[in-house]
């Protein structure tokens, strides 16, 4: 005889197994704004892994320009900007970004999250072929699922690899008829970028698109912050679609895509998340048009958080950590197994630091780290007390 079922105690128990294999998530109470130092948890310490790098989610004009949008438009859109609820605020937040990035058009979604999974399933159907590094954001993982598209997964950032996967799609009878190239831009657990170039030059061999999701590259990468499409000054033949988000450099919250005006109309007429779901408030689009205007006017926001990334990474790599192959403001500090980036992380959080360590299975099981995100507003001293921090720590463990 089966087990009697039961409607919902297999969720109590599903927790329970997480907290015993330590694979439950400990929510942190932040009760301060999103700041270099902060209040979590009844604490005061350095925020060391948010992804406001630009610290662009306190700026006056940002705040301002929420502040005085909710003020005259209200608190929500009123509906899904497919119906009603189309503001001119968004119209001229799709229009800014695009000048922004230098392209024909731009659509903005409600979140990242929401661009990847409404739009991806419908650049590929039966009969076509996705192919996407192993190490893409859980959101284009969920896009390409939603699709009925054949797919093919490429070692990370390994072109060769790309390249045969590529050949042999070609021997696919009958032959497919839409090729996708999917990759990260800046891969948010390494702080590594894409081969994009070479990805471009592969998908142009095999009149194949590209997507490009580079929620960690804008506002860090390339003239002013534009991403990484501009970082490798590849057009918009060669990448066909870049996807980002406003929640990370820019500070606020929501998603778009950019590329030709064709992408744009086909986008927002089939991405079922952008067509069945309300649009973001008109305060959040005047922030995030305000951010625009920031990263367009002043420049040393980028300048410094690149300056902070070479001073926190050269010196943590003077103590003798590995770092992986950061080549952004995302530094991993590796500590090998679980327990280690568990130890080191409890050990930085008691002398004030707060940075968040990335175990299995988020990473590979000898792969542990902790996973430091610099800001543009960190101090020198501020880099220097978590600097000292992982040194002891570190020494403690012997890990250097
Ligand atoms: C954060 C992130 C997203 C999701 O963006 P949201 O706007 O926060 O939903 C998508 N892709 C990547 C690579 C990300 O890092």
């Amino acid at each position: 005889m089966h087990e009697k079922r039961h409607p919902t105690r297999y969720l109590g128990e599903e927790y329970k197994r997480l907290v015993q294999e330590s694979l439950n998530w400990e929510l942190k109470e932040l009760q301060t704004a999103s700041e270099p130092i902060c209040t979590i948890d009844g604490k005061q310490v350095i925020m060391l892994c948010a992804n406001n790098y630009l610290s662009l989610s306190t700026h006056p004009k940002v705040v301002e320009a929420m502040v005085e949008a909710t003020k005259e438009f209200g608190a929500g859109a009123g509906s899904d900007r497919s119906i009603a609820g189309n503001m001119t605020l968004h119209e001229e937040l799709d229009r800014r970004l695009a000048k922004f990035k230098r392209a024909p058009a731009s659509l903005t979604y409600q979140t990242g999250f929401m661009a990847n999974q409404g739009l991806i399933p419908q650049l590929c159907g039966k009969g076509d072929l996705f192919v996407s590094d192993e190490l893409n954001h859980g959101s284009i993982i969920d896009g390409v699922r939603l699709s009925r598209a054949d797919r093919g997964i490429f070692k990370h950032k390994d072109i060769e690899n790309l390249a045969q996967i590529m050949d042999e799609a070609e021997k696919h009878q009958p032959p497919y008829k839409h090729i996708w190239i999917l990759t990260d831009g800046v891969f948010s657990m390494d702080g590594d970028t894409a081969p994009l170039s070479e990805i471009a030059k592969i998908a142009q061999e095999h009149d194949a698109g590209v997507y490009v999701d580079d929620a960690h590259g804008e506002g860090i990468l390339g003239e002013g912050g534009r991403g990484i499409v501009e970082h490798f000054h590849l057009n918009r033949d060669q990448v066909h679609a870049e996807m980002g988000t406003f929640s990370k450099a820019f500070g606020v919250i929501g998603g778009h895509v950019t590329g030709g005006e064709d992408l744009r109309n086909f986008a927002y007429n089939k991405s079922r998340s952008w067509l069945l779901s309300g649009g973001v408030p008109p305060g959040v689009a005047a922030a995030c048009i305000a951010a625009i205007d920031v990263l367009e006017t002043e420049p040393e926001h980028v300048k410094k958080v690149w300056e902070n990334r070479k001073y926190f990474l050269s010196a943590i790599q003077d103590l003798g950590f590995d770092t992986g192959n950061t080549e952004t403001p995302i530094i991993p500090v590796m500590c090998g197994e679980s327990k280690e980036a568990k130890e080191l992380a409890q050990f930085i959080w008691e002398k004030g630091i707060f940075a968040l360590p990335i175990v299995y299975p988020m990473v590979a099981r000898d792969k542990a780290r902790i996973r430091v995100q610099l800001c543009s507003k960190h101090t020198e001293s501020q880099l220097d007390k978590a600097i000292k921090a992982f040194e002891e720590g570190g020494k403690k463990q012997s890990l250097i």
